[in-house]
């Protein structure tokens, strides 16, 4: 009776999409096997999962199909995994002494969600306030593309990807809103086409209301090119 209520707990907790650490939970043994070792277990399990929904995967359509997943499951939508795979930390010092907010916003995110493994699509808008220490623009994309490769809970992504900027910038005046739809929200489930999920994370200068302020109205700048 306890283990029954343990796995309706655990399904509660997925269905409603509560993370439950700011880190990505790993195992200690998550990067013993090789990409390539973990491509073909991935591989038979996928095919496993086809044929137990009766699949006919001698069809030339499925054929391929495991191994084009595996693939795509280690090499792409969860590379981010991997630590080895995190963007360099190459910073500038600010020459140009710009001590304003820095706002890159827009910043598409393709995720996944970790508790349906179906994708989130999104934005996301990062901002910072520079001690002196300035990273290339290209890089706040990328630290956002890096946390987003990964079985995600949204919380989660925002936090992780606000620590990791806090680190390479050596300041705790960052901040970071995602906007996303969660795709086992707006096709399966409740079906609600229409909602999205806003989280936010504001460390340093950006929990005073004014600074904040001034970064959500970045946000709303809808700009034409
Ligand atoms: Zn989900």
């Amino acid at each position: 009776m306890k283990f029954e209520n343990e796995i309706e707990n655990l399904d509660s907790v997925g269905d409603n999409h509560i993370g439950t650490s700011s880190e990505t939970p790993m195992r200690k043994d998550a990067f013993k096997l090789s990409d390539k070792e973990k491509i073909e277990i991935i591989k038979d399990d996928v095919r496993h999962i086809m044929e137990t929904l009766g699949l006919d995967l001698t069809d030339d359509s499925l054929n391929g199909t495991p191994n084009r997943v595996a693939k795509m499951f280690v090499n792409e939508i969860f590379s981010g995994l991997n630590p080895k795979l995190k963007p360099s930390a190459s910073t500038f010092q600010n020459k140009y002494k710009y001590g304003e907010m820095l706002v890159e916003k827009n910043i598409t995110v393709y995720s996944t969600c970790e508790h349906h493994l179906l994708p989130i699509v999104g934005k996301a808008h990062v901002a910072y306030i520079s001690n002196g220490t300035v990273v290339g623009l290209s890089k706040m994309n990328r630290i956002v593309d890096y946390f987003a490769k990964r079985p995600q809970v949204q919380e989660r992504l925002t936090i992780q990807i606000v620590k990791e900027l806090q680190n390479v910038l050596n300041t705790p005046d960052v901040a970071c809103v995602i906007d996303a739809k969660h795709l086992c929200v707006n096709s399966r489930g409740i079906r609600d086409i229409e909602s999205s999920t806003v989280t936010s994370e504001f460390g340093g200068l950006f929990k005073e209301k004014s600074v904040r302020r001034e970064f959500l109205d970045y946000i709303k700048l809808d700009t034409k090119f």
